[in-house]
């Protein structure tokens, strides 16, 4: 059980005080756009201090490894060689292993996005809080992103507006009046039974479908 305490910006209370129980899987945050999804997620990473993809992201100037060497000695899941182990093998499965060697500020936003989830990943926490971390992505390496995500989790809440991660869930959540509640169809903007058959890409004949 999880104590989000109140956040209100003047007299408007974006998130209301309350306890909220998250299952084990992906559980997604959905709604329009000035909801309170990345309130509720800054919320969510007070109260827990779970690894956090904001989705404003901000890299202090320097080279890649030299940022993971820093969070490597500063995170407290796994020991640094172990972070840096995972490190090397994420940025190799969300396909930006290419990035070592170079300064941060010369990637794509697509890149940093990836380099960001794989430096909260890396920790090994097991958990993890991700504010629309597909954003900047092409369908496929979206997908193939929510799929790493997904192996290196048990918990994590994502704030979504891509189909493609949203195919990939558990559960669907959205606030009212501050409160976070499940979603029902209107915050999809699809009907449930399409998301899985609609937007898997086709698995070549031969292989079987996953559960
Ligand atoms: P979402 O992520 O769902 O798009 P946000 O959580 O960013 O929404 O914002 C929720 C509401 O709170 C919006 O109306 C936004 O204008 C307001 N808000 C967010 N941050 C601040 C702030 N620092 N000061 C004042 N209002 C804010
Ligand atoms: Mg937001």
């Amino acid at each position: 059980m999880v104590r989000v305490a109140e956040v209100r910006f003047g007299e408007k209370i974006v998130v209301k005080e309350q306890e909220v129980e998250l299952e084990e899987g992906l559980n997604c945050l959905l709604g329009p756009s000035g909801l309170g999804k990345s309130t509720f997620l800054r919320a969510l990473l007070k109260a827990t201090g779970w690894p956090y993809v904001p989705q404003e992201l901000k890299f202090p100037s320097g080279r890649v490894e030299e940022l993971a060497s820093h969070l490597a000695s500063l995170n407290k899941c796994c020991r640094p060689r172990e972070y840096l182990e995972n490190f090397s093998e994420l940025i190799e499965e969300l396909g930006i292993g290419y990035v070592l060697g170079r300064k941060v500020e010369t990637l794509s936003s697509g890149e940093k996005q990836r380099l960001a989830l794989a430096l909260q990943l890396a920790r090994g926490c097991g958990r993890l809080l991700a504010d629309e971390p597909t954003s900047q992505l092409d369908p496929k390496s979206a997908l193939r992103t929510i799929e790493v995500l997904r192996e290196w989790t048990e918990l994590s809440v994502v704030v979504t507006h891509d189909v493609s991660v949203m195919a990939e869930c558990d559960r669907f959540y959205t606030l009212r009046e501050g409160l976070l509640v499940p979603a029902g169809p209107e915050e999809l903007g699809l009907p449930w039974g399409c998301l899985r058959d609609c937007l898997r890409p086709p698995r070549p004949s031969g292989t079987s479908p996953s559960p």
